[in-house]
């Protein structure tokens, strides 16, 4: 009947892929993800700097340099999400992914993921950072402020928007909207994407325990469930690396961050892996 007009069948090319980066993480952080999983994705990833970097533009990257600032102010970094969800806005995608220079995304769990959604549906989809909603003091006209809690999805793991949900944000969140929206909460833009969904459309956020931060143990992670993981990290916690643990033939010095060994396990016809 007319409640079952079935929508093609959801692809990957139907995801818009935004990734955050900063110019002295191009040749460092991005590189690796260039190498694995974007050489995979790369279509419709799309790479939200601060820097030209003509190398990259002439290698067919999509490449968004917006004019945010190059720190990691609340500020500079709430410009730079409100670029990736203007960019998306603007695209004929289905879904809107974010993810930070850090993540590995394996683009066949997202898409199954993904899918298991109603695809007209009102979708926020991530992992929350604490285990209880954030507090948060909006501002409010006069000086007054009160208090709201929500949930919010942590930006270093990755989070996804349905389209249907990203049209209903365009209040808060489109053009110079979302970084007024963040200045009201006085918080980072993953917590303002929280904010909108949860405070002002009351949308629960969807807590899935498939995509990963460098703020969580990751050496937690089951080698066997890696390739179920919708998005893994890497980085330096208490000085000390923090990285999933899987075997493969990339010693810990070749390959710290492990997204070389994942992928080659993932993908091990991919032209450099031993
Ligand atoms: N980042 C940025 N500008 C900066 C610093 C960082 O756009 O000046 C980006 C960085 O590329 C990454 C994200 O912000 O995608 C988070 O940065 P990082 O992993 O260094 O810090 P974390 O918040 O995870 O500790
Ligand atoms: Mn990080």
């Amino acid at each position: 009947g007319v409640a079952h007009v079935t929508q093609p069948k959801l692809k990957l090319e139907d995801i818009f892929v935004a990734v955050k980066t900063t110019g002295r993480f191009h040749k460092t952080r991005l590189a690796l993800l260039l190498e694995t999983w974007i050489s995979r994705t790369k279509a419709h990833t799309f790479i939200f700097t601060d820097t030209e970097d003509v190398d990259l533009h002439s290698k067919g990257y999509n490449m968004v340099v917006t004019g945010c600032q190059s720190d990691h102010s609340q500020q500079a970094l709430s410009c730079k999400m409100s670029a990736e969800y203007d960019g998306f806005m603007a695209s004929d995608k289905r879904w809107f992914c974010h993810v930070d220079d850090d993540n590995y995304v394996h683009p066949e769990a997202l898409l199954s993921l993904l899918s298991a959604f109603p695809q007209d549906g009102d979708i926020y989809v991530g992992k929350p950072s604490l285990d209880k909603p954030i507090t948060a003091h909006e501002l409010l006209k006069g000086n007054a402020t009160r208090e709201v809690r929500f949930w919010f999805a942590t930006g270093g793991a990755g989070f996804c928007l349905s389209r249907q949900l990203a049209e209903k944000m365009a209040p808060w969140a489109r053009g110079s909207k979302f970084e007024q929206t963040s200045a009201t909460i006085r918080l980072p833009d993953d917590c303002t994407v929280g904010f909108i969904v949860e405070k002002r459309l009351g949308i629960s956020m969807v807590h899935c325990p498939l995509f990963h931060s460098h703020l969580e143990n990751l050496l937690l992670i089951n080698h066997r469930s890696i390739p179920h993981q919708v998005t893994l990290s890497y980085g330096m916690f208490e000085n000390k690396m923090n990285s999933i643990k899987v075997k493969g033939r990339f010693s810990k010095e070749e390959d710290p961050s492990r997204f070389k060994t994942v992928h080659c396990m993932l993908y091990p016809f991919t032209s450099w892996c031993p």
